[in-house]
């Protein structure tokens, strides 16, 4: 038990279990958190310090370290997965659970008039630690920040219908 919640066996012994498998190996009976390399699982796992501003069973969220805002939020998955295309179902939905709970309070706390929500999925995009994340921003008229279509250039070539037909035959 720590700070009243309960821990798995995993994440009350990330160094214990980092420094067997830098001795001995990758353990043969059991599959590594990747916990060593993985910032947000450190965090995640109480190794490495973050600001947390909640914690639940399948989810954590804390304040990011390099805010693009006061108030700016990341909320990621307990379980290590890189890309959102790769989270199990039950993750995702607390994953976004936890994204609407926390929207209201983080702008209500910081007196923003709106928040920024988005993911930066794959490395192409600009995703810096491959553990899915949630950044939620705080946004305030005139703030000098534009919105999601500000970050693309319009370099469209396809028609939407062939585009979308495309997708739908994917999708099935
Ligand atoms: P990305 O570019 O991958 O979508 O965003 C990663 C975010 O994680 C960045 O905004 C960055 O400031 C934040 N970040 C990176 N390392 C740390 C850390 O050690 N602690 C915290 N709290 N945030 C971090
Ligand atoms: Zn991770």
């Amino acid at each position: 038990m720590v700070g009243g919640v309960n821990y798995p066996f995993w994440e009350r012994n990330i160094t214990w279990i980092a420094w067997l498998e830098l001795t001995l190996g990758p353990s043969p009976v059991y599959v590594s958190p990747m916990t060593t390399s993985c910032i947000f699982c450190r965090i995640v796992g109480g190794e490495v310090p973050a600001e947390v501003v909640a914690r639940e069973p399948e989810v954590v969220a804390f304040l990011d370290v390099q805010p693009l805002a006061d108030g700016h939020v990341l909320i990621v998955p307990r379980a290590h997965v890189a890309a959102v295309e790769e989270l199990e179902p039950a993750a995702a939905a607390a994953l976004f659970q936890t994204v609407l709970r926390l929207a209201g309070p983080v702008r209500e706390a910081l007196g923003a008039a709106g928040t920024t929500i988005g993911i930066n999925n794959g490395a192409a995009t600009g995703q810096t630690i491959p553990h899915v994340h949630v950044h939620i921003v705080p946004r305030w008229p005139d703030d000098g920040a534009g919105s999601i279509h500000t970050i693309f250039p319009r370099r469209t070539r396809r028609p939407l219908g062939e585009v979308a037909a495309a997708i739908r035959r994917v999708v099935g």
